[in-house]
């Protein structure tokens, strides 16, 4: 444990402006700093550092905080290894309090399941590039779908065999104690004593903590279920595959980025976005889907029902279920947006306009000509649910359009 002496010591030394302009082109706007948020996709700046407060806020997405959050948020690291990277950029020596030997366990345990998980991940990428098996069904498969070899080893892509317990049996041989082989998710008891592996004949992609550590995988049934569910958290990733559902993807908690939806464009056109939480969080990240649309992605939202997320539901209910009401209860996102603005409007007719705007901006953004009919569909639906005149918001889209262009 840091010692408090030493936590006073890192917070008195923090500049805001250093550590935010480690990864922000920071320019000086009156008394604060401004540059393109780094926590949504921007063109002009809406992020700005308060020097004099310590604090940062993003006008666009919402997201604000002090350093220490800053850097948790963004290079997804924890309260402590926070403090550590701020103790190294200003070079305060860390005074520690003694770990109980339960936080020496638990940091223990994290470790194993680090370096079991990078083993089998260099595992998966030999079968992947290195065996007849991996070659023929997996690696053809990619490259079918149009990723390049460079990019499957960036995103370390691999392939699970079709064998029963050829993984089992590598870690095995390596020593690894088995029931923390049981906890990474990657094999599974049979017959009582016997290992064998989870995600056999699949293709695997890692799942990376920014710092690359390998926290665990996604796995995929070759050429099934043309659509893809975007969950928040790694969590939720690895106890849907653990319930067998398979095409789940982690966004990571921030909004998604350009990179990821073309990811989940080479698969698929259809995706799904699952949600827990407020509805303040779900304002945030919708403000972050106009992108996809763009994309040409069909995108739909399900909310999971109240203090649930998509771990614990899927443990409480099972898989059936979860798909089940993941079928039923999937929304269109333009259709999820207006009623989640309209729940705030009321009778107020300026909050009213303002709901109309943005479901205009967001229609506007579908502007390929092969889907010129969804955007009558869209302003069809829309009009109706907000009770105005279709020719109005035809006209207020075709306003959005032009203004995009001429910019
Ligand atoms: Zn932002």
């Amino acid at each position: 444990m840091i010692t408090p002496q030493t936590i006073e010591q890192i917070k008195n030394r923090i500049d805001i402006i250093d550590v935010v302009g480690e990864y922000v082109k920071l320019k000086k706007r009156g008394t604060n700093y401004i540059g393109n948020c780094p926590f949504h996709n921007e063109k002009t700046p809406s992020f700005t550092v308060s020097p004099s407060k310590e604090l940062y806020k993003c006008f666009g997405c919402g997201k604000s905080g002090n350093s220490i959050t800053f850097l948790m948020e963004h290079d997804k690291l924890s309260y402590v290894e926070a403090l550590r990277w701020l103790a190294t950029r200003y070079n305060i020596a860390i005074e520690e309090t003694e770990n109980t030997p339960e936080q020496k366990q638990i940091v223990q345990t994290a470790e194993s399941l680090h370096i079991i998980n990078s083993f089998a991940q260099k595992f998966f990428s030999d079968q992947l590039f290195n065996t007849e098996e991996g070659q023929n069904i997996a690696l053809s498969y990619l490259k079918e779908r149009g990723f390049r070899e460079d990019i499957i080893k960036k995103f370390q892509i691999g392939y699970s065999p079709s064998e029963r317990d050829i993984l089992s049996t590598a870690l095995l041989n390596n020593q690894f104690n088995k029931e923390l082989l049981l906890k990474t998710g990657l094999v599974a008891v049979r017959n009582e004593t016997e290992l064998v592996d989870n995600y056999r004949g699949r293709i695997i992609f890692p799942i990376n903590s920014t710092n690359g550590k390998v926290i665990g995988f996604g796995a995929r049934v070759i050429g099934k279920a043309d659509e893809c569910l975007l969950v928040e958290g790694y969590t939720d990733v690895v106890s849907l595959h653990q319930a067998g559902i398979e095409n789940v993807v982690a966004s990571g908690g921030t909004s998604l980025t350009s990179e990821q939806i073309r990811l989940v464009k080479k698969y698929t056109n259809n995706l799904t976005i699952i949600y827990d939480g407020d509805a303040a969080g779900i304002k945030a990240a919708l403000r972050g889907l106009d992108m996809a649309l763009e994309e040409g992605l069909n995108v739909r939202l399900v909310l999971i029902p109240d203090n649930e997320d998509p771990d614990s539901y899927v443990n409480k209910v099972g898989a059936t279920a979860f798909q089940q009401f993941i079928a039923d209860n999937k929304k269109d996102f333009i259709i999820f947006q207006i009623e989640i603005m309209l729940k705030d409007v009321g009778s107020d007719i300026s909050k009213k306009s303002e709901v109309v705007n943005t479901v205009a901006e967001t229609i506007s953004k579908i502007n390929k000509a092969e889907d010129f009919t969804k955007q009558q569909d869209y302003i069809k639906q829309c009009a109706s649910l907000l009770k105005i005149d279709e020719g109005g918001l035809t006209n207020l889209v075709n306003k959005y359009k032009r203004d995009k262009i001429s910019k």
